[in-house]
């Protein structure tokens, strides 16, 4: 199955941690990237006494059940030092599963689509620069909320090039 993962970090070099991760989101068993966008810079939501945050999205085919899945991604957050200081708060390293083909799953500890994706630019723009005609599982395309989303400030970052990680 594809899963489509955003990623965020905005706490000791955030740029080199995204890098670190698409790396080890490569090397990982069961998993295979596909693509990834380019890095973005874009401002915090949730407190804004935090550094802006880097943002890139990751297309990979995995044999991976979801909750495997999730597990693996939860790993690679805690060895990059992940703590939960306070909700939306800084974090060195973010991992979210945002789509998995046309699966919709509502459990305790997964939900997918994730729930706030189409609300947030730093998603929306990554994501659609790998994928322009991604549709969530109800055939509603995503970049359908773009509009919604023009106010939020992202830009993208010189630091890596679409697809230049890909072997
Ligand atoms: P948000 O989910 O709004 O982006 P966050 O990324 O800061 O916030 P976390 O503290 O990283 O939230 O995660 C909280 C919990 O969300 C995790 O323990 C995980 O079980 C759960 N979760 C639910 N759906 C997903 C998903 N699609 N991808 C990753 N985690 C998810
Ligand atoms: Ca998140
Ligand atoms: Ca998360």
């Amino acid at each position: 199955m594809q899963a489509l993962i955003g990623l965020g970090s905005n706490l000791d070099h955030p740029a080199q941690r995204l890098i670190s991760a698409l790396r080890a989101l490569q090397r990982l068993p069961g998993l295979t990237l596909r693509h990834h966008s380019r890095l973005y810079a874009s401002a915090p939501v949730g407190p804004q006494d935090q550094p802006d945050y880097v943002n890139a999205v990751a297309a990979v085919d995995t044999t991976l059940s979801p909750h495997a899945l999730l597990h693996t991604l939860q790993a690679l957050e805690l060895a990059a030092g992940r703590q939960r200081l306070r909700h939306w708060g800084e974090r060195t390293l973010d991992l979210d599963i945002l789509l998995l083909d046309n699966c919709v799953i509502d459990s305790d500890d997964l939900r997918v689509p994730h729930p706030q994706m189409t609300r947030r630019a730093f998603v929306l723009e990554p994501l659609l620069e790998i994928c322009p005609h991604a549709l969530l599982p109800d055939g509603t395309a995503l970049s359908s909320f773009l509009g919604q989303v023009a106010e939020q400030p992202i830009s993208p970052l010189a630091e890596l090039d679409r697809d230049a990680l890909i072997e």
